[in-house]
């Protein structure tokens, strides 16, 4: 079948009309037709070539969410018809210990939508079923494809450092997928504090469920706060100073994914036994839960939609930091 995408030709180059043959899915593969794919930073980072990457033509996008046209012959969870997302991995090697015990996200031979062929910035894409989750939503798809990436990626580090609904939570950067992470954090109890670059998201940030802004200096009645700091944002920022807005014992945890070497002082670790650490999107399972957790709660991405022919524009709003929050691509005409 022919489908027709928009692909990068080179690095740092603007999208344009792409064509291409997809296979019918294989044995354990559904096929699924795009209605919504978001546009997450580590799209504009592939196209950037920030990572080293040479998928040339690249066709970005992993925040898909569509439905299900045609199952492999040993396809068991899905039928012609549901409507299904799918995030950066569409499949792994299934047999390493991090797949055997469900931590498929951690997998060294992760196949990614997006870089190990093409991805959701087209009209149709293959994907093993133990990838694909099924939602339950009918409407307001589009607020859903950015849960599939940026929403798992930030709830992931919350469930996985055992953030408890006493804790003190900062969120660095209210972009697309620091919005999400005010959402969880919020729903989950915790007190939220927002470091922002950009004063004028205040009071957005606030309606999303922060309890606190602060962009611009920091107040000394900060240090030794936070139980936990996700970072989102995507600048090297001085991470010695976030270290000091943590109590013993503390987390910084790195989800965004700033492009120099990050650097800090170890004696702002050692004598409270702070730590840094990371989260890597998260499994197949904790995305279904992740989805659940986000439909009782009534979390989505708050979307600027943009039909996939301008997205260029959408991509040049993404660099400029000028999305309120994410942007997602509306696929069809029919959706
Ligand atoms: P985004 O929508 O562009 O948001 C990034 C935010 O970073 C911006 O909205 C901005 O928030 C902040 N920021 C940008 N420039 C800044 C500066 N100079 N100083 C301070 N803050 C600045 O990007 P995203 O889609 O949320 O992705 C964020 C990062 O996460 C990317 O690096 C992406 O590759 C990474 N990511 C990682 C994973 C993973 O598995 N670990 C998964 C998905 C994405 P303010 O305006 O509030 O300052
Ligand atoms: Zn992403």
């Amino acid at each position: 079948m022919k489908v027709h995408a928009y692909a990068a030709f080179e690095k740092g180059s603007e999208l344009k009309p792409f064509e291409y043959d997809l296979s019918d899915p294989h044995a354990n593969e559904v096929q699924i037709k795009i209605h919504y794919c978001g546009i997450c930073h580590s799209d504009l980072h592939l196209l950037d070539g920030d990572w080293d990457n040479d998928n040339w033509p690249l066709v970005p996008g992993h925040e898909i969410v569509g439905e299900i046209v045609q199952v492999g012959d040993q396809v068991k969870r899905f039928t012609n018809g549901q409507i299904v997302g799918l995030g950066w991995q569409k499949d792994s090697c299934t047999m390493c210990n991090s797949c055997r015990v469900g931590k498929e996200n951690l997998c060294s031979e992760m196949i990614s939508t997006c870089v190990n062929g093409f991805g959701g910035f087209g009209e149709y894409i293959n994907a093993n079923e133990r990838f694909v989750v099924p939602i339950s939503q009918k409407e307001n798809l589009e607020k859903i494809a950015p849960l599939l990436c940026g929403g798992v990626t930030v709830y992931n580090p919350l469930e996985y450092y055992n953030v408890r609904p006493y804790m003190h939570v900062g969120v660095v950067g209210l972009g697309g997928l620091g919005h999400m992470a005010v959402q969880f954090a919020d729903r989950m109890g915790c007190e939220v504090t927002v470091f922002s670059s950009s004063p004028d998201k205040e009071k957005e940030a606030l309606s999303l469920g922060a309890d606190k802004f602060v962009a611009g200096n920091i107040s000394e009645d900060y240090y030794d706060y936070f139980d936990f700091i996700l970072v989102s944002a995507t600048a090297n920022l001085d991470w010695d100073m976030y270290l000091n807005l943590l109590q013993a014992e503390g987390k910084l945890c790195f989800v965004g994914a700033p492009s120099e070497n990050i650097s800090v002082d170890v004696f702002n670790l050692i004598p409270k036994q702070k730590m840094l650490c990371a989260g890597s999107i998260g499994s197949p399972l904790m995305i279904e839960q992740m989805m659940e957790f986000s439909r009782r709660q009534n979390i989505g991405a708050q979307v600027e939609v943009f039909d996939l022919k301008d997205v260029n524009e959408a991509i040049e709003k993404l660099r400029k930091n000028e999305l309120r929050y994410r942007a997602v691509l509306k696929m069809r005409n029919d959706v």
